[in-house]
């Protein structure tokens, strides 16, 4: 059984580490990255990186590469590749899941402001602070870049390119990231309002304590959908289980 992963995310990483942990001979497994960042953590098992060409392109590869199953693991906004994962996965009947961690949810005494979109949040920005703590990634920049009055605390993994807010640092970092680091970077860059995507998980959290207990406003963008009619869990575990059922049904009894 061949596996294709479509990666970008701790999660997907995990996955693939726990199908390496499994060492069965019967199933292959291939992670697919973008190639957006400069040097990934690689999982182990076999890596393609580079797009596909959209949806039809996608349909192609898994049949040239005999693809069984497909996990999309990309990140909750990364839309653009799970609508053609379930586009190609509709086209050619190769079974897909999506694995999503749960997005966050505000706690007592969080201020948070929802948007549908960056240039939204860039919308809002004005009447909240300004200085902002913008931890939205360097491709979605250009929303803001018409603000000349706030001045921006840019934390990416790689360095953003033109179009970006005029005023601006930026701080080139990777998560996880500690509670105790990002309550110092509030206080050192003297942070009114932090803009966040939706994006869940613990390694990115601390900075919504932090904006909590310094009484800070908080941008949170929505995420986009998971397509209709994909099944979708929340774990790798969740997920391992799953291919590991194919696995099953895809074996004659005297085989398992
Ligand atoms: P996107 O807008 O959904 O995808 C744009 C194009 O990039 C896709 O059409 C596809 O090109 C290619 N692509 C995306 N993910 C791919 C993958 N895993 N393998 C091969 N090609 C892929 O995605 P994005 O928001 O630019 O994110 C790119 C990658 O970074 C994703 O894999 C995601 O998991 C990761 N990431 C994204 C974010 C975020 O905030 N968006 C944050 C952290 C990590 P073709 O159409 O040519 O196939």
């Amino acid at each position: 059984m061949h596996v294709l992963i479509l990666g970008g995310t701790t999660e997907a990483r995990r996955l693939a580490e726990s199908l390496a942990a499994g060492t069965r001979a019967d199933l292959r497994v291939t992670s697919s990255l973008a190639g957006r960042v400069g040097a990934p953590r690689l999982p182990p098992g076999e890596v393609r990186v580079g797009g596909f060409g959209g949806a039809e392109g996608l349909a192609r590869w898994l049949g040239d590469h005999a693809v069984d199953a497909v996990v999309d693991a990309t990140h909750p906004f990364a839309g653009t590749i799970s609508s053609n994962a379930a586009s190609a996965a509709a086209t050619t009947g190769v079974p897909l899941l999506a694995l999503r961690r749960p997005g966050w949810v505000p706690v007592e005494g969080d201020v948070w402001h929802e948007a549908g979109s960056l240039e939204e949040a860039a919308g809002l920005l004005p009447s909240l602070g300004r200085r902002v703590f913008l931890t939205t990634g360097r491709l979605g920049l250009a929303a803001f870049a018409a603000l000349e009055d706030p001045w921006f605390l840019v934390r990416s993994v790689d360095a953003p390119q033109a179009p970006a807010p005029p005023r601006m640092e930026v701080l080139l970092d990777r998560g996880p990231f500690t509670l105790e680091g990002e309550r110092q970077l509030l206080r050192h860059h003297a942070i009114d309002v932090l803009v966040t995507k939706d994006s869940g998980g613990e390694a990115t959290a601390p900075k919504l304590t932090a904006a909590r207990e310094a009484g800070l406003p908080v941008v949170v963008i929505r995420r986009p959908p998971v397509p209709s009619g994909v099944p979708t869990v929340a774990d790798p575990e969740a997920a391992a289980a799953w291919i590991t059922a194919r696995l099953r049904q895809g074996t004659t009894p005297t085989e398992r």
